[in-house]
């Protein structure tokens, strides 16, 4: 990807620009617009993990050089996670976890916190499965409902928190993967900490694009989305929180003492992460985290902002297209639906015909997606009834085009253009089936990468 004049993206991706084969039989440089699901990875992050590699070693279990080198590496990266989260984490005596992922993060905190079933939670109707799930698999929270544009207020956090028993907690996400909407983090913190209720912060999708809000009691997210894509994560808060109690994974690394019919528990962080860890992983985070801070939050901005309003303005210009969710406060990415054209047809079109990778379906976000979409009750009931029977054609969706450091205004507008192709440019220039388990399209081609042996497994709009 080339960088110039004011369209310079700070930093090139591992990968950028592959050729990547269309159904004419044409090359053409990859578009990268699915960041939100995973990014790419840095080169210094790359070139680090390559360095460290000759390096590997188990981490905490050995006396051998290497494994010193190794454990010195990962409690380096621990702290770069501390720091990350909030400047003054290590004074207030906070504990960085590293973990697998945000997924995790949440599931590990819900089962530290020991949530009951008696036990109120307050989270809300804009969150990923991610920071749902684990949570209502224990008790039955209270939501915060958004408007018909995606959105609530610090007024309707404070009016969920106040509506029955005090909330053992708050979990909201930092940002949308759907409308890419940013919450007032700070007010509602502010709002839940005067009544006396936690807030925990999903930063899956802030963390690459905003400092981490340093008053959110714990903390998650996940390093593949921050140009780290190594298999690593974190998630912190209070050491307090982890003090007590067996852990959520129980194992070797865990322990001070064990014997046949008694356990004796470490101390956090090491309590809470038993086996051996994921080092490559969590070094790559350190390292992500490095170049992120190198780089600076006010050019991060700077460059998001740029692009959040080209690729939103340019979507919601071509006549036919909604853009989804609000119009200001959002990160660069635009979930969207084409009139009259299904959601993972136009996906479908992209790859196959203009190189360019976008996310398609509900991602993961489901009750979030209804409303953004304003389906009614028999329309929901119709496609879960065709779903269950295992038929997913009209199962509702949107497209998502999401942005990074990297992403140039020229490929948003080689988006733009593909969209408006698709939109108003005529029949596409092959047919496209849909597979009817999927819910997937895939064009009938002979074109080197698009034969039918070479058919996707897997859909986005299948999973959620
Ligand atoms: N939270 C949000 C807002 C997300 O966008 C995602 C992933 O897309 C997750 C949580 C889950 O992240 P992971 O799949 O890394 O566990």
């Amino acid at each position: 990807m080339t960088n110039s004049g004011s369209s310079e993206a700070p930093r090139v991706l591992v990968g950028d620009d592959l050729p990547v084969p269309c159904v004419d039989g044409i090359d053409r440089p990859y578009v990268n617009l699915d960041i939100a699901a995973s990014a790419s990875a840095l080169p210094a992050v790359a070139r680090g993990v390559e360095d460290f590699v000759p390096w590997y070693s188990s981490v905490h279990r050995g006396a051998g050089f290497k494994s010193r080198e190794a454990t010195r590496r990962y409690e380096a990266a621990r702290s770069a996670i501390a720091s990350f989260a909030g400047p003054d984490r290590a004074e207030r005596g906070d504990v960085a976890i590293i973990v697998r992922n945000t997924t995790e993060a949440i599931n590990h905190l819900v089962y530290r916190l020991r949530i009951e079933p008696t036990d109120t939670v307050v989270t809300t109707v804009v969150e990923h499965h991610a920071n749902l799930l684990p949570w209502t698999r224990v008790c039955r929270p209270r939501f915060v409902e958004c408007g018909t544009d995606g959105t609530f207020g610090v007024d309707d956090v404070v009016a969920a928190i106040e509506a029955g028993n005090k909330p053992r907690i708050l979990a909201l996400t930092g940002a949308s993967n759907v409308s890419g909407w940013m919450p007032p983090l700070d007010e509602i913190i502010a709002a839940a900490h005067d009544r006396g209720v936690p807030v925990f912060v999903d930063a899956a999708q802030l963390a690459p694009h905003r400092p981490i809000p340093a008053a959110a009691d714990f903390v998650a997210w996940s390093g593949h989305k921050m140009y780290a894509p190594y298999g690593a994560g974190a998630l912190v808060g209070p050491r307090r929180a982890f003090e007590e109690g067996d852990p959520f994974l129980v194992g070797g690394g865990a322990v001070d003492l064990v014997d046949l019919d008694a356990v004796y528990w470490t101390s956090p962080p090491d309590r809470e992460e038993a086996g051996s860890p994921n080092v490559i992983g969590a070094v790559a985070l350190g390292l992500a985290i490095d170049e992120l801070t190198a780089i600076g939050w006010s050019t991060i901005t700077e460059h998001d902002d740029l692009l959040t309003r080209r690729l939103r303005d340019g979507l919601a210009a071509i006549d036919g297209v909604q853009v989804l969710g609000p119009t200001q406060g959002t990160l660069p990415l635009a979930a969207f639906t084409v009139d009259g054209v299904h959601h993972a047809l136009v996906a479908a079109r992209l790859s196959a015909e203009f190189g360019i990778g976008v996310r398609h379906g509900c991602f993961c976000a489901h009750p979030y997606l209804l409303r953004l979409l304003g389906l009614d009750h028999d329309t929901v009931h119709a496609y879960r009834d065709a779903v269950l029977r295992g038929d997913r054609r009209d199962i509702p969706g949107a497209v998502r085009a999401s942005a990074g450091i990297s992403t140039t205004p020229a490929d948003v507008d080689r988006l733009i253009t593909a969209v408006e192709a698709i939109v108003h440019g005529g029949p596409a220039p092959v047919t496209y089936e849909q597979d009817a388990e999927t819910g997937d399209f895939w064009p009938r081609s002979d074109a080197p990468g698009w034969g039918d042996a070479e058919r996707s497994v897997g859909a986005s709009c299948a999973r959620g």
